[in-house]
């Protein structure tokens, strides 16, 4: 190869925004992986403050989270390198190379697999790491091959939705322990064994559907009671006033409604008592659907968005049309909005634009918290 053959390879590669970006997508990289990395090994330190115990025997493996650890050190080391050199902004590189490197100062390359302890309370650090870094690398590269809306990865109140995504990851400690203790304490009463034997002599494949639909059902008959109670509107108004919708928009939802819809959803499929296998299923279907169905992706889906609920029919459901107000409120299966008689799916277009035709809601994390209260 002489070397008019090699400056043009490397220009136009500079040039292809869709691999370089000028530098730019690798420093973003950088320095979130960087950051992600940091934030990895003070999980690996500080285990039982900083990680979920249910996440540590059923997600993930040691080994599995170590190198994912290194991986992303390297990943987020020589992304730094690159951007540096080519990317005029070199704030991103700088914090992608500094984060990494004190992920390896604080003994990234050293960490063993000790016994846990036991703490007062334990955040869900672990969780927000593995479903930001795999949303992220899933999402984001989606929405930039298929978006139905022009919208920067960075667009208006990313700020705020993030704040949200991370808080709730974090918190997920509470939100399990608070689903187990009506679980336990306020509907035990409610569990029978011959439910329990009747749903556990079914196969696998048809516990999971079962969940599936039992949890939408009362998934959108709470919706329902969101949008038609006025305040309890308040609270879900919150989850409305996303004007963008994308990955990250679906995070945007008051802690007590995420809360309260969570346990009304979950516990009754604990007392009928289906096997942990469909139970995990659900959950993951249920973590990857509610992202996706406000992802920012033209798929249409034909025939199939009158089987399963599509970023298409949520869009509908957030759409600031008036006539489109109290429909769709499935998450999962179009099937039980046409049961409750609340089906409403035009045929191949998007809503126009997003929002709440409310009172408006106040702009920032903490400003949303308390609006309902006031
Ligand atoms: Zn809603
Ligand atoms: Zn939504």
């Amino acid at each position: 190869m002489d070397n008019s053959q090699q400056t043009s390879f490397f220009s136009r590669h500079g040039h292809l925004p869709f691999i370089w970006g000028e530098g730019r997508i690798a420093g973003y990289l950088s320095a979130t992986l960087g950051i992600c990395a940091f934030l990895g090994v003070l999980c690996f330190k500080y285990p039982a403050w900083l990680t979920t115990a249910e996440f540590r025997e059923a997600l993930y493996s040691f080994e599995f989270a170590r190198n994912l650890l290194w991986l992303g050190i390297v990943v987020a080391f020589i992304c730094g390198i690159v951007s540096f050199a080519i990317c005029e902004q070199k704030k991103l590189s700088v914090t992608g190379i500094a984060a990494s490197l004190l992920a390896v100062g604080l003994g990234a390359f050293t960490v063993t697999d000790q016994p846990v302890g036991v703490a007062p309370v334990s955040f869900g650090l672990d969780w927000f790491i593995l479903a930001f870094i795999f949303s992220m690398l899933i999402f984001i590269p989606l929405e930039k091959a298929f978006a139905q809306k022009e919208l920067n990865i960075l667009r208006p109140e990313w700020r705020t939705d993030m704040t949200y995504f991370v808080v709730a990851h974090l918190l997920i400690q509470f939100f399990l322990l608070f689903t187990n203790a009506v679980h336990v304490y306020v509907l035990g009463w409610a569990q029978s064994e011959t439910v329990t034997e009747i749903a556990r002599s079914m196969p696998v494949w048809a516990q999971f559907i079962a969940c599936v639909f039992i949890a939408d059902f009362f998934q959108a008959l709470t919706h329902r009671w969101y949008h038609e109670i006025p305040w309890l509107w308040k609270f879900h108004a919150v989850h409305h006033s996303s004007e963008h919708l994308d990955w990250l928009a679906g995070s945007r939802t008051h802690l007590v409604e995420a809360a309260l819809t969570r346990t009304a959803v979950i516990v009754p499929l604990y007392l009928i008592g289906f096997s942990e296998v469909a139970l995990n299923a659900y959950v993951v279907l249920v973590g990857v659907q509610a992202v996706f169905v406000h992802a920012n992706v033209n798929w249409r889906f034909g025939w199939l968005s009158y089987v399963i609920v599509t970023p298409r029919y949520h869009h509908w459901h957030h759409s600031d049309d008036p006539a489109y107000a109290n429909t769709n409120y499935a998450v999962h299966l179009p099937l039980i909005d046409m049961l409750m008689g609340t089906f409403k799916l035009p045929k191949e277009a998007w809503p126009e634009s997003y929002g709440v035709f409310s009172a408006p809601v106040p702009k920032g994390f903490w400003q949303q918290f308390l609006y309902p209260f006031k």
